[in-house]
């Protein structure tokens, strides 16, 4: 789902590790992408193979940590943070047990962590934040007005002097059922 004709350099690799060291030769190149993504996977594959609660799901986490870091590190020492807007989030969470694919809040909830210049330092998101709503604030970012039809919203807390954007049932009905569910799911499964 990549548009490769707009000036779009993308890269691939199976080594995490491998991969963090070619975005960082990229940025120090002085390449200067205007929107920049990577997916570090060894988290999720710990995940899915061993569960929340295992100590390869903790490596994991430690190992990609430093890739973050050494992504962010290229980034400051390359003046993409003068202007610039890092996120850091995970597609999904997991389950003590492992696996992949149902609606607990053990596997729907993420962490979204976010710093630049106008980010309000120490700050939390408001509660209806979605993974998703990373569209609308790239977006707002980048000062590029938003879809009409998107149902991401701008979350408050995150940019100071700025409000954050209503959920609108109009545009998600679903959501509001699909949460109250989630949290059903989540009351009747036993967590530990
Ligand atoms: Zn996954």
């Amino acid at each position: 789902m990549i548009e490769t004709d707009i000036g779009v350099t993308k890269k691939q690799n199976g080594s995490d590790e491998a991969l963090t060291d070619e975005i960082c030769a990229y940025f120090d190149e002085g390449n200067q992408p205007a929107v920049f993504f990577v997916q570090i996977d060894c988290v999720d594959a710990a995940g899915h193979g061993y569960g929340s609660d295992s100590e390869e799901y903790y490596s994991a986490i430690h190992e990609a940590d430093g890739y973050v870091g050494r992504i962010y590190d290229a980034a400051v020492r390359n003046g993409l943070m003068e202007d610039g807007l890092f996120i850091v989030t995970a597609d999904h969470g997991h389950k003590i047990e492992g696996g992949h694919g149902r609606f607990s809040m053990r596997e729907s909830l993420t962490t979204i962590a976010a710093v630049g210049k106008t980010v309000v330092p120490g700050g939390t998101l408001d509660r209806l934040t979605r993974d998703r709503d990373i569209a609308a604030i790239t977006l707002f970012a980048l000062g590029v007005e938003k879809p009409a039809v998107m149902s991401a919203r701008l979350p408050g807390n995150l940019f100071e002097n700025t409000a954050g954007e209503a959920r609108s049932f109009v545009k998600d009905p679903l959501d509001a059922v699909i949460s109250a569910f989630m949290w059903i799911v989540t009351l009747c499964t036993p967590q530990r």
